[in-house]
């Protein structure tokens, strides 16, 4: 049996963990050894329905990440840990945390981020922008303590 590859993931958000998802679930899942780094604190969610945070769904609600799904399937999942550098000439990444991994293979899913209009007033703090989750609860906090809001 040949040498598995080693193949790096950058990103667990809804494309990095459609990817691993498809991946496991196709007839090559054996040829790799999979590594993902996730720089948020929690695996995959479906941010398009983030907005429902507000309306009860809980963070649970919006995982995309089947229970035990990375252990399951053999993979490596580096959470709360950013890919900061990627060496191409000697494939290898480096993390953060100071995690060091050299790939055959390498997925960036790192997302985007969204254009924000210099709008005036913007500096004020009660202008949000609701992409990670981590930054809900929060947000949710001042949504019961209006008070809270100027
Ligand atoms: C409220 C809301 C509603 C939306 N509605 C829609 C919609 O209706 N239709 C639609 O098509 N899209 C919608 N979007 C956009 C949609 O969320 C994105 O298209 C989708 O999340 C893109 O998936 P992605 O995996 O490319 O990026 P993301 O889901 O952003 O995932 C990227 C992940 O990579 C991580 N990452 C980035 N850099 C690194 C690094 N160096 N190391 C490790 N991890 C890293 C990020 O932290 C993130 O977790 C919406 C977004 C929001 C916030």
């Amino acid at each position: 049996m040949s040498k598995k590859q080693t193949l790096v993931v950058i990103g667990n958000g809804m494309v990095g963990h459609t990817f691993l998802s498809d991946l496991m679930a196709s007839d090559i899942k054996d040829c790799y050894e999979v590594i993902t780094f996730c720089e948020e604190p929690r695996a995959a969610y479906d941010r398009v329905h983030l907005t429902e945070y507000f309306s009860g769904k809980s963070a649970e609600d919006l995982s995309m990440v089947e229970d035990n799904f990375f252990q399951e399937n053999n993979i490596t999942l580096h959470l709360g840990d950013k890919a900061e550098s990627i060496d191409l000439k000697k494939k290898t990444v480096l993390s953060a945390k100071k995690t060091l991994i050299h790939y055959d293979k390498l997925v960036l899913a790192t997302g985007s981020f969204p254009f924000v209009p210099p709008f005036r007033g913007m500096i004020v703090k009660i202008v949000w922008f609701i992409a990670p989750l981590k930054i809900l609860k929060p947000l949710q906090l001042r949504q019961k303590s209006p008070k809270l809001v100027r």
